[in-house]
């Protein structure tokens, strides 16, 4: 009676790590979310798979209820004795609502198991070619959720380099709030799409102009990474220099207009 949380990774299905690949290997149910591969099915062809996702979810009135479901089958499914895999996004511990799901089976007496995965905001960094972290300049990076139910979009200055998710929607207002945080309109700001996948894009602004980066972006999942890991490797500015106006980058580094 357990259940292994494996984060797919953000993009195709050969991101997945080999240990989340042997465990849909042996499982018998998983319960997934829209953005993981459909191409990982092949890894568990004799297990039942069940949509958890929100199109999945259809005609639930709201979040909560969604995510009181997805509790809810997940303990069924455990203690039925099932070997249970639940298949999250990324990895499952950022933004993945890990925390709900673990209290829900801990309560119910199910051992939980967790698998890291490939994380959107390391995915965006490998397309750019951009490391998250530098020597001397970049050496803290924030994970920040760009959706609250309470709050508004709120963003900080709490690190060398801040990683935005679920902003995609919401760029004109990072934009304004990151720089009433302290960012300069010239700091540098990395916006990347769909990374790990094939059609991954990839386009860099200035924060002032980030809004800009919109039309490029849309309707695809996107983080944004803003400061020391947002700039091109080999550029010596510091995180507030001028940067070039947007400009698009291909998948082999070059800017392709
Ligand atoms: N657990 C996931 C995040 C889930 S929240 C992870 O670790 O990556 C969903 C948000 O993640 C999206 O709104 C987007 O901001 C980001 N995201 C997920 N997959 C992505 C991808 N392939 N490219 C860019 N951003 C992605």
């Amino acid at each position: 009676m357990s259940v292994a949380f494996v984060g797919a990774g953000p993009g195709q299905a050969d991101l997945i790590t080999q240990r989340g690949a042997a465990r849909l290997r042996e499982a018998e149910v998983v319960l997934f979310d829209s953005l993981a591969d459909p191409a990982l099915r092949d890894l568990a062809p004799q297990a039942r798979w069940i949509d958890v996702g929100k199109r999945g979810l259809r005609g639930v009135p709201h979040a909560s209820t969604g995510q009181a479901t997805i509790n809810a089958l997940l303990v069924k499914h455990a203690l039925s004795g099932a070997r249970v895999v639940r298949l999250k996004g990324g990895d499952p511990s950022v933004f993945g609502r890990l925390e709900e799901e673990l209290e829900a089976l801990t309560a119910a007496g199910v051992a939980c198991e967790v698998v890291p995965g490939v994380t959107a905001a390391t995915a965006a960094a490998a397309a750019a070619l951009r490391p998250l972290t530098r020597r001397g300049s970049g050496r803290s990076v924030s994970l920040t959720t760009a959706m609250t139910h309470d709050v508004g979009l709120r963003a900080g200055r709490h690190a060398d380099t801040e990683v935005f998710y679920m902003a995609g929607r919401q760029l004109a207002a990072l934009s304004r709030s990151l720089q009433a945080a302290g960012w300069a309109g010239t700091a540098p700001a990395l916006v990347v799409s769909r990374a790990g996948w094939p059609d991954e894009v990839v386009s860099e602004h200035a924060v002032a102009d980030l809004a800009s980066a919109a039309v490029l972006h849309a309707g695809r999942p996107t983080v944004v990474t803003i400061g020391a890991g947002a700039l091109a490797v080999g550029t010596k500015a510091p995180v507030t220099a001028p940067l070039a106006p947007p400009a698009r980058l291909d998948r082999r580094r070059k800017i392709v207009d």
